[in-house]
């Protein structure tokens, strides 16, 4: 499985990255996690516009989603239109959200593009990828997700607090994805974001082969996000997510 950092800013896209997408290929097939604000550009570095087979949205924030508002007009209008529909596994509201984001009416709403598929905690199958999806601690319905394909495994955070269910779903994995939204300091609060010391905490707990620290906010300095996760007691490797990384697993 290879494993491509294709936004990993925080909150809102910043100076050198879009905010939240990562692309997972395996077998020529490509699923995206997450497609968040800008990152439709530059997924456009690594494939073609319309290499995408299917998108995974791990909860509704801007950051997460919205571009799909851009990606629904390329395969409804694109000069080979009408495209293929594609599979959105996404929470619950996804279809009646995208469509007031996008400023159109919810029949037939962005059907035309992709086909919503409802989100649920458990396993499933995406194209090669086997999927277990399992819901953590953030203000709305949000998944976290790991991802199997082949013997290799990447665990996906999306946005969470402190999370039983993310060390569950990272358990053993070679890589984990685990949000960093917060510098680390007393009594942050709970079911939101972590710092890097929690995320380091949680790929202690599941000793994955390696902790990536992304949904990096850009007020944040970095470095400190990154020393912040020296202290969290995993003896792994640590590093800052950074778009266009890619992670060849297996
Ligand atoms: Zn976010
Ligand atoms: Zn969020």
């Amino acid at each position: 499985m290879k494993v491509t950092i294709v936004g990993c800013s925080g909150s809102f896209p910043g100076p050198d990255s879009p905010a939240s997408c990562y692309l997972l290929e395996a077998e020529g097939f490509r699923l995206l996690l997450d497609l968040g604000s800008g990152s439709l550009g530059a997924l456009q570095r690594h494939i073609g516009l319309y290499d995408v087979d299917a998108i995974c949205l791990s909860h509704l924030h801007a950051d997460h989603c919205l571009d799909l508002c851009g990606y629904h007009v390329a395969r409804t209008y694109g000069p080979a239109a009408p495209y293929p529909k594609i599979p959105v596994y996404a929470p619950a509201d996804a279809p009646r959200r995208m469509a007031a984001a996008y400023g159109m009416p919810e029949e037939p709403g962005m059907e035309t593009a992709f086909d919503f598929v409802r989100l649920a905690p458990g396993i499933f199958e995406v194209g090669p990828f086997t999927l277990a999806a399992g819901l953590v601690n953030h203000p709305v319905e949000a998944y976290g997700f790991r991802v199997m394909h082949g013997g290799t495994s990447v665990a996906y955070s999306g946005d969470t607090g402190e999370s039983a269910e993310l060390v569950k779903l990272a358990e053993g994995t070679d890589l984990l994805l685990c949000e960093a939204s917060f510098l680390d300091k007393p009594d942050l609060p709970t079911d939101l974001h972590m710092s890097g010391r929690q995320a380091a905490e949680h790929a202690a707990k599941a000793d994955v082969g390696r902790l990536v620290l992304t949904h990096l906010v850009p007020w944040n300095d970095q470095n400190r996000v990154l020393e912040d996760a020296t202290r969290g007691g995993y003896g792994g490797p640590i590093e800052l997510a950074r778009s266009g990384a890619v992670y060849e697993l297996g």
